[in-house]
């Protein structure tokens, strides 16, 4: 049972998803890149599990969450596609376990407790998850203005403490480093210190060599970084739902 709705949302995300990696093309070839080497992540968040079903049906491999009470339900609807599921939010470590049951990557790790957790939970499930280190932007940390608060993520200086405690625990990988842009300050800026701290985290850990970084109104900017993975929602699905 197909109706029209169901006809023009396919469309919608078809469009959507070609201006998307037009984008991401058009960014690579800016930067000299090969586009087979940026992952779209598309960001399902408030976007019901028949939008997952279309995305894969388009050619997707990634789709991404931020919150497990949503996430957990719309994988078990999805279960059956061969999606690569992503966890990109904020992450209480009373949900970790949750999460490690269905997540392949959490991007959002920003302290050794929710390694820790996250651990557990994947040698609980049998299962080995991706785990990146969230990485505070704020401008603050590097000119020592007033202490950031915010978007999430670790603090540049705890950054390396958050990647040995992911190395250290069985269950999971250390797969890189995730940012998003401070709110009001200049992406380029923010994705180059990002880079710098990519490098420095490949001293210590050569496999670590995922950096996830861009949105909507950024993946251009994060591209020219070497973002490795780009997180795109709205640029692909239409806007969300204002949050209740
Ligand atoms: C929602 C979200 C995105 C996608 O944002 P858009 O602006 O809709 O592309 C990316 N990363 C994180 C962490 C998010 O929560």
């Amino acid at each position: 049972m197909t109706g029209d709705g169901a006809v023009d949302r396919r469309a919608q995300i078809a469009a959507g998803l070609a201006s998307v990696q037009g984008r991401i093309a058009a960014a690579c070839a800016r930067a000299g890149r090969d586009p087979a080497d940026v992952r779209l992540v598309v960001i399902t968040k408030t976007h019901p599990a028949s939008d997952v079903r279309l995305l894969a049906d388009l050619g997707v491999t990634d789709v991404g969450e931020n919150r497990d009470q949503e996430a957990a339900p719309k994988h078990a609807a999805c279960a059956d596609l061969p999606l690569a599921w992503h966890f990109v939010g904020q992450l209480q470590r009373n949900k970790a376990r949750s999460v490690a049951r269905y997540a392949d990557a959490v991007h959002s790790v920003d302290r050794v407790a929710l390694a820790a957790a996250l651990g557990r939970g994947a040698r609980e499930a049998g299962r080995t998850v991706d785990c990146l280190v969230q990485v505070s932007l704020d401008p603050g940390w590097w000119t020592g203005g007033a202490p950031p608060e915010g978007r999430g993520g670790a603090a540049p200086g705890e950054l390396p403490a958050v990647a040995d405690a992911i190395a250290a625990e069985e269950g999971l990988r250390l797969a890189g480093l995730m940012a998003v842009a401070p709110l009001d300050g200049d992406a380029e800026e923010a994705f180059a210190r990002l880079a710098d701290l990519a490098t420095a985290l490949r001293r210590d850990h050569p496999g670590a060599d995922w950096m996830s970084a861009g949105m909507s109104g950024d993946l251009e900017e994060a591209v020219a970084a070497g973002a490795t993975h780009v997180r795109v929602g709205s640029a692909v699905l239409g806007a969300r739902p204002p949050l209740r």
